[in-house]
This record gives structure tokens, sequence and C-alpha cells, in this order.
């Protein structure tokens, strides 16, 4: 052991010796090799699946239709398009060569960076322990593993999974908390994946700058959905409910809060509790597929930012269950502490706008969101709010589900986050991408080697305009 080194630091630390030196015998680069590792992955989901839902129920209380669709069924399918594509992936890219550098030839191939860190959170804990670590994976990494311990039960299950799976140099989970989390970032990886909130996202950039590790940050926010004059209804409320019912709300692409325009709010208004029936029956807290938060001191705060606002419908909980009912909150002011942070929870406070800008200026109070959800028909509004604000990503006419498309990257931007992955856009975050010029031997054009002469001047000049 190494001075004032705990047990646990110790371990972690021989952990990424030995994922270094396994790296480096060059085990991971094959395309074989990446897709067996993949294939196990698949392998893995299939057999584990029972566990990691019933352990989705126990953290979570999710139903199984609904772990199925938001974490299993995205898992598999980012799996599939990864294993789908791998091969095109890793060729070379050619590039057009400059005539400065003929004869030869320009191309572009991505490399692994060795040792990835994926830390994950706890609200979607299948589906954001597996993807980064399937694009890591894919892109040739090893790769340590930190899922969160607010969701245990799902950390075991993907503990025993990845065990199964891989030899602990090649993939390796750590679970834990405080001090496993304070012991990894203290070691020197070549890349880190962090997803989480802002405040954890911070501690971890600041680590990383040690040894100048490239981050990706994963991280939240207020994102908007934006509902005008124009938009379709009941189709509006039927998607913003399935957007903020999602594991309850918490979801890191919830719509967090809506802005209306006056003339729909109550037909909304009113769509919305229709929704909210038809999809959790009189009683949401009855209803056994509805989730709960995550744990005690969640479910209080979520609750305490309801105090003193005007709940159009919900606006209650229980503290045995740590289930919140659906909540509208209508006339919100842009200082209510309800406004000031990521809610996280079932609860949807309703702002009003009529002018764009208006609209603007309710944007603009807040940080760049991960996403943005827009309700229109109206093309002209359509092209104006993808001009004018600036969001990770998003949908016109529906919430969440622009994630759910391997072939663009998902992240965020400013303070919800930096980098992106799923699909090629995951790959390339895990690779380096190397710029390699080949030179030919058969001519050597003497222009730019000493000594210099006006009539290299002149050719150069000519060439390099
Ligand atoms: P968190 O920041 O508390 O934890 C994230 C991870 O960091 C966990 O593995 C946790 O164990 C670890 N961690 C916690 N404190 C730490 C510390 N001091 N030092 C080092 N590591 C630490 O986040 P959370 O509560 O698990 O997740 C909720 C947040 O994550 C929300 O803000 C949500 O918006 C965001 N989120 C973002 C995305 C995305 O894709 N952008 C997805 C899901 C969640």
């Amino acid at each position: 052991m190494e001075q004032g080194e705990t047990r646990k630091e110790k371990q972690i630390r021989e952990l990424v010796c030995a994922q270094r030196r396994y790296f480096l015998s060059g085990a991971t680069l094959s395309y074989e090799a990446r897709l067996d590792a993949l294939r196990r992955i698949r392998w893995a989901l299939c057999k584990y699946e029972p566990q990691l839902l019933h352990a989705l129920y126990q953290d979570l209380g999710k139903s199984p239709s609904e772990s199925y669709m938001s974490e299993i069924a995205m898992t598999k399918a980012e799996l599939n398009y990864c294993m789908r594509h791998l091969a095109g992936w890793m060729r070379r890219e050619h590039v057009r060569n400059e005539v400065s550098n003929f004869s030869g030839k320009s191309f572009t191939m991505a490399e692994p960076y060795g040792v990835v860190l994926v830390m994950a959170p706890w609200n979607y804990p299948v589906l954001l322990c597996l993807e980064p670590v399937i694009n890591a994976i894919a892109a040739g990494n090893c790769v340590i593993l930190k899922p969160s311990a607010y969701a245990p039960h799902v950390a075991a299950v993907i503990e025993n999974m990845i065990a199964a799976c891989f030899a602990p140099e090649r993939v390796a989970v750590v679970c834990g908390g405080r001090e496993e989390n304070t012991a990894l970032l203290e070691q020197r990886f070549d890349y880190i994946f962090f997803t989480g909130s802002v405040a954890v996202g911070k501690i971890v950039l600041e680590k990383a700058a040690r040894y100048l590790t490239p981050v990706t940050l994963e991280l939240g926010g207020k994102s908007p959905c934006i509902v005008d004059k124009t938009a379709d209804v009941p189709r509006a409320a039927r998607r913003i409910v399935f957007g903020k019912l999602l594991n309850a709300g918490q979801t890191c692409v919830a719509p967090d809060y809506l802005i209306v325009h006056p003339d729909i709010k109550y037909e909304l208004f009113r769509a919305m509790e229709q929704e909210l029936k038809k999809m959790l029956g009189e009683e949401p807290l009855a209803c056994g597929e509805y989730p709960h938060m995550v744990n005690k001191k969640h479910y209080l705060r979520v609750m305490n930012l309801m105090k003193g606002q005007l709940a159009v419908t919900g606006g209650y909980g229980n503290p045995e269950t740590l289930q919140i009912a659906p909540t509208i909150l209508d006339e919100v002011s842009l200082d209510a502490p309800i406004m000031k942070e990521e809610i996280f929870g079932p609860v949807l406070p309703v702002l009003t706008f009529t002018t764009r800008e208006e609209l603007l200026a309710i944007l603009r109070h807040f940080e760049k969101p991960l996403a943005c959800y827009l309700f229109t028909r109206d093309r002209a509004m359509e092209q104006w709010v993808l001009r004018h604000v600036p969001f990770g990503g998003g949908c016109i006419n529906d919430t969440i589900v622009h994630l759910a498309t391997s072939g663009m990257g998902f992240g965020g931007v400013g303070a919800s986050g930096m980098g992106s992955y799923h699909g090629r856009a995951g790959f390339e975050t895990f690779s380096h991408r190397k710029s390699i010029v080949k030179k030919y031997n058969w001519i050597d054009l003497p222009m730019r080697y000493h000594p210099y002469a006006d009539w290299k001047d002149a050719v150069i000049r000519r060439v390099m305009r």
C-alpha cells in the first residue's frame, strides 16, 4: 500500500493499473475483440433481464413495461446499432489531400483513449450505465463503471452481469459511495464520462484537469416545453404527460416547465387532466405502475418546491410510498423556488407567453437547457425557435423521444453538459481521431527545403494561396 492509502484506494489503483496493462497489450484493439465484447453484453442483457427488471422495481418502483421500454429496449437498440456500424466507423476516413502535400494521401483513423471511467446516475441506472460502456467498448477502450449508490439493487445486478462477461482488466464495476467516488477521481484515466448533476460535474472537471483528462459531462437543468396557440392540443397534452410521467419526472430530459400561450392554456389543462386519468386512473398513487421518488430526501425536496403554489391537479404525495401525484401548477412566477432548480419530479409549473420577445425573455432567464420541446403547427414558429433558442436536443410536437435515435448524438450545451454520445457520436467521443498524411517516395518536391530561393518562393506563392 502507498502511504496513507486505504484498502479500497489500493484496490482501485491496482484495478486501473491492471486495465492499463491490458489495454497496452493491444488486446482490445481489433474489430473482432470489440465485437466479441459487445456480443457478451448482448448475451448478459438477455440473461439478466428479469433481474434487472426486478431491481428497477425495487429501486424506483418502475413497472416492467416502463423499465423495458425506457431502459432495456433502449440499451439493446444502442448495442445492435453499434454492432451493425462498428466496422464502418473503424475504417480509415480519407480526406482530400492539399496540393502542398503532393504526392501523398491524407486520412483520419479512430484510436481508443485507453482506460475510461464511466460514472452514472440513479435515474435510468441500466441505460445510463450500459450505453456509455457500449460506446466505450466499441471504441476499443477498457472501462471502469461506477453506478450510483442510490439505485443499489440495479448496481448489484450490473456488477454481477459485467463480472459474468469480462475479466476485471477489460471491464469492471466499482460500486459504493463517497469513498469510492473520491478514490476513482484521484486516479489517472484516459477519459472520463460523467452523467449526473451540475454540482458533481464541476468536481469531476476539476479533478480531471489535474491530468488533463478529456471529459464528457452529461448534466441536467430546466428543460422548457413551449406550447403555442397553433398546437394540436390533445396530442400535445398526451405527449407532455408521457414525458413528465416517465420515471415520475426523474428524467434528465423531462419537460421541466411549460410555457404556454394563454389562448389555449385552459384547454391544455383539461386535456392533460384527461390524459392523466386515462393513463393512471382516478387515483394516480393507487396505480401499481407509477414510480416513486428515489428516496426520502428527494421526495421532501420536491414536496417543498410545491409549497404555496396553485395546483390545478395533484399537489400531494404519500410519504410512505414516496410517490408524488402528477401535479400541474398554474400562475408560477419566475422567482418561485420551483423555478430556481431542476425539479426532477412529476410537477409541471406553467408560465405564459404571448409574444416571441416574452418567450425569449423567459428562456434566457435560464442556463442553456439539455432539452427543449415545442408544440406548434406553425412552420415559421418552428424555424424561429430552432434558430434562436440554444439547447442540447429536443423535439417538435413530442417530448423525450429524440434520445431514442441512435443516428444522432445526445448531449447538452453550456450548463447542461459538454460532449455527446449514442451511436457514432458515442464511438467518436471515446476515440481520438488521428490525422495522418502518408507521403509517397517517387517524388520529393524541393520547395520547402533550404536553401530558399526566389524560384521556390514563386512556386510556393502560386500553389499556397
Ligand atoms: P449526482 O451528480 O449526484 O451523481 C452522479 C454520479 O456521481 C453517481 O455515480 C454518484 O455516485 C457520483 N457522485 C456523487 N457525488 C460525488 C462526489 N462528490 N464526487 C464524485 N462523484 C460523486 O447525480 P444523480 O443525483 O445521480 O443524478 C441526477 C442528475 O443527473 C440530474 O441533475 C439529472 O438531470 C442528471 N442526469 C443527466 C443525464 C444526461 O444524460 N444528461 C441523464 C440522467 C441524469
